[in-house]
């Protein structure tokens, strides 16, 4: 579960993120939507702490995200994120990336972790690409290994920026489908995306933010046959 309560930031005298309320409850997907520039991206880094805070609290799992003493790498390794650009290690196979945390932040052995790398990498669709190099796999390949490289941790919350936005339209399906796959096994997580029918179709509610704050939190089909705000109406006229 994530908690966010009266969480502020500014960049210099940019206000970006105000006053932001929002709870994810365990095993829930929440989509995170709105105009560019609306915070989504900084909001979604701060639940990790890729992002400090100017005010307010952010616990996941109970733990203080920006506490003074909470262990950082300890945290991050238990919260996936996966980005719009996927940083495979260029030098790796797909296999040999999924492994290499694990080996080396947890101590697993070798034949433990590729053992699992493959089972991961399998059930994304991608048993016949391990011991394929990042070069020589698609986009959608890529970041389905990027996938599989943050549940090698075993994270109890998943984070998504934009996972989608990189690729030719023709691979996105396969990704969304795979974190379409993440949701139904209970996962917690949060997804920006501008995929409004990924949003409708697989999120258990939608949080529209505009101008670094949350307009409204909302049931996806009540947000997008009858949304709260102007603003929303505003926005879903332009991108459905
Ligand atoms: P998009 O849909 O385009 O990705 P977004 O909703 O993710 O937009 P953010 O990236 O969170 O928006 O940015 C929110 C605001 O904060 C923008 O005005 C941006 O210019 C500003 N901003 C983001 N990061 C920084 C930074 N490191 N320094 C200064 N300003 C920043
Ligand atoms: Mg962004």
């Amino acid at each position: 579960m994530i908690t966010v309560k009266g969480v502020s930031k500014s960049f210099g005298k940019h206000t970006v993120l105000s006053d932001i309320d929002l709870e994810v409850p365990e095993s829930q997907t929440y989509a995170l939507i709105g105009p560019s520039g609306a915070g989504k991206s900084t909001l979604i880094r701060t639940l990790n702490a890729l992002e400090g805070i100017d005010d307010g609290e952010i616990t996941v799992d109970g733990v203080p995200v920006h506490g003074k003493r909470t262990d950082l790498n300890d945290l991050r390794s238990r919260i996936g994120f996966v980005f719009q650009s996927f940083n495979l290690y260029p030098h790796l196979t797909a296999r040999q990336n999924v492994s290499l945390a694990p080996r080396k932040v947890r101590g697993r052995s070798r034949a433990e972790a590729d053992e699992r790398s493959a089972e991961l990498l399998s059930s994304l669709g991608l048993g016949d690409k391990l011991d394929a190099y990042p070069g020589q796999l698609s986009g959608g390949q890529q970041q389905r290994v990027a996938i599989a490289r943050s549940l090698a941790m075993d994270p109890t919350v998943m984070l998504f920026d934009e996972p989608t936005s990189a690729l030719d339209p023709e691979m996105i399906k396969e990704v969304l489908d795979a974190i379409r796959r993440l949701a139904d096994t209970g996962m917690t997580m949060v997804i920006v995306t501008h995929e409004m029918g990924f949003a409708r179709e697989v999120c258990d509610a939608v949080v529209f933010m505009a101008d670094g704050r949350i307009v409204e939190v909302a049931p996806p089909d009540q947000f997008f046959t009858a949304p709260g705000s102007d603003r929303a109406r505003d926005f879903l006229g332009k991108v459905l």
